[in-house]
C-alpha cells in the first residue's frame, strides 16, 4: 500500500502549492528593490488580513519569538501584568513575563471555558498599577476561542495595554485588531497563514508604542523599536537577514487568503467547525470545550472511556497516515484534536471523519462507520448548497 499523508494539525498545516512553489524560486538578496517591494506588500497584505492600521513588524521566528517581543518591548522588570490563561498556550504568556521579571498575575479560567471579561475588568480595579492585559484568542490547546472585543472593550478604558495571541486565529478566525482595541496583535505563520514554519508577526498600536518608549526589559533580536526604524528607512528592511522564502511563501499564501476574502475564510472555517463537530458527536463522542461560541480553529475531543487520546492520534497516523493532535500539559490522553485552521476545505474534514471511525472501531469503540461522516455531509448540504438548491 502506498502512504499518502493528510496533515490534520492545528499546526503546522499543509500549504497550498502556489505557496510552496515560490520557495524553489531562487534566493534574492534582501537589500535589493526587489526584496523591499515583496516585503512592503506583504506588512501590507498583513495590515489587510489583521484589519489593523498599526505597524505591523515581522520576525524570523516561530509565533513565540512574537509573544516574547511582545513582553520584552512593552515592559519592564517589575511590572505588574495580568495573563489570562485557559491553556498551554495562555499559560506561556506567563511564563515569558515571569522569565523577564515581572510581577504576574495569572487569571487561570477552567480550560475547557473562555476568560470572563469581567474577571479581567474586576483585576483592573483592584489593582491599579497593571500594565499589560495578556489573552489568548485562539487557545489551540483546548479548543476555546476568547472574546477578544469584548476584553478590548475593558482594557482601553484603563491605561492598560492589550497584548493578544492570535497565531491560531489570525486568517480563520473573526478577528478586528483597530476595532476590537487590541495593542499589541501577535501571530505565526504555520497555521491560518498557509504558510512553512519559521514567520511571526506582531501588529502594535500608537498606545502600545508609548510603552515601548519607556520599557527598560532587555531585547536585541526582537526590538521592535530596530524593527521599525528598519522599516521606516528609505529602503524599508528588517534590522537582520529576514528569512527570505518564508516571507516569499507568506506572501503567496496572503494573497491567496485576500482573493478567497477574509470573511468568506472566516465562514469557511466557521462551516468545517460546525460539520466537524456534528460527526465526533454522531459518533457518541463528546466535545471538550463547554464554550463553544467562535471555537472554530481546533476541534478538542473526549477521548472515549477507556481509550487514551493518544492511541486515537497514534493508530490514525499509523494506520491511515492522517495526522491530528494529542492533548498537552494536563489534557495529555484525555483528549484529541482536529485542526481545521488554514488550507482546508470539506472533504479534508471528511477525511479526518472516516479515518477517526475505522480507528475507533480498532480500539473497541462501537462507532458505527459511516455515521460522523453521513452527519457531517448533510450539514455541510444544510449550510451550503442546501441553503440555494431549488425546493
Ligand atoms: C502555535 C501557537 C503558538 C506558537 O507556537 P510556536 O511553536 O512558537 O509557533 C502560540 N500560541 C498559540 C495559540 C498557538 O496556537
Amino acid at each position: 500500500m502506498i502512504r499518502k499523508e493528510y496533515l490534520l494539525t492545528p499546526g503546522p498545516t499543509p500549504i497550498p502549492s502556489e505557496v510552496s512553489l515560490v520557495q524553489a524560486e531562487p534566493i534574492i538578496h534582501h537589500r535589493t528593490p526587489a526584496y523591499t517591494e515583496l516585503f512592503v506588500r506583504l506588512v501590507e497584505d498583513l495590515k489587510k488580513v489583521l484589519l489593523t492600521e498599526n505597524e505591523v513588524l515581522t520576525f524570523a521566528a516561530s509565533g513565540t519569538g512574537a509573544m516574547e517581543g511582545a513582553v520584552a518591548n512593552c515592559f519592564s522588570p517589575g511590572d505588574r501584568v495580568l495573563v489570562a490563561a485557559g491553556g498551554k498556550f495562555g499559560l506561556r504568556f506567563a511564563e515569558i513575563a515571569k522569565a523577564y521579571g515581572m510581577e504576574v498575575e495569572l487569571y487561570e479560567y477552567p480550560w475547557d471555558e473562555a476568560a470572563d471579561p469581567e474577571v479581567i475588568a474586576r483585576y483592573l480595579r483592584e489593582k491599579r498599577d497593571i500594565k499589560g492585559v495578556f489573552l489568548t484568542h485562539s487557545e489551540t490547546s483546548t479548543g476555546v476561542v476568547n472574546d477578544v472585543r469584548a476584553v478590548g472593550e475593558v482594557v482601553s478604558e484603563t491605561p492598560a495595554i492589550l497584548v493578544v495571541d492570535s497565531i491560531s486565529g489570525a486568517g480563520a478566525l473573526e478577528l478586528r485588531t483597530d476595532a476590537w482595541k487590541v495593542d499589541v496583535l501577535v501571530t505565526g505563520s504555520q497555521k491560518a497563514l498557509m504558510t512553512p514554519p519559521g514567520l511571526a508577526a506582531a501588529a502594535v498600536s500608537p498606545k502600545a508604542w508609548e510603552y515601548v518608549e519607556k520599557a527598560e526589559s532587555p531585547s536585541y533580536y526582537f526590538s521592535f523599536k530596530k524593527a521599525l526604524k528598519k522599516y521606516r528607512s528609505d529602503s524599508p528592511e528588517t534590522p537582520f537577514t529576514p528569512a527570505v522564502s518564508l516571507v516569499k511563501a507568506m506572501s503567496a499564501a496572503v494573497r491567496l487568503l485576500l482573493e478567497e476574502g477574509l470573511e468568506e475564510a472566516w465562514e469557511r472555517h466557521r462551516v468545517l467547525a460546525l460539520c466537524t463537530r456534528a460527526a465526533v458527536q454522531a459518533l457518541g463522542l463528546e466535545l471538550f470545550p463547554k464554550v463553544l461560541e467562535r471555537a472554530y480553529a481546533v476541534t478538542a475531543v473526549k477521548a472515549p472511556q477507556g481509550i487514551k487520546g493518544g492511541d486515537i492520534v497514534r493508530h490514525m497516523n499509523r494506520m491511515h497516515g492522517v495526522i491530528i493532535a494529542g492533548g498537552q500539559d494536563r489534557l495529555k490522553g484525555k483528549i484529541f484534536r482536529i485542526g481545521h485552521v488554514g488550507y482546508y476545505h470539506f472533504f479534508d474534514m471528511v477525511v479526518a471523519v472516516t479515518a477517526l471511525e475505522l480507528t475507533l472501531r480498532s480500539l473497541g469503540y462501537p462507532a458505527e462507520l459511516g455515521s460522523g461522516v453521513a452527519a457531517m455531509e448533510r450539514l455541510y448540504w444544510e449550510l451550503t448548497e442546501g441553503k440555494e438548491a431549488p425546493g
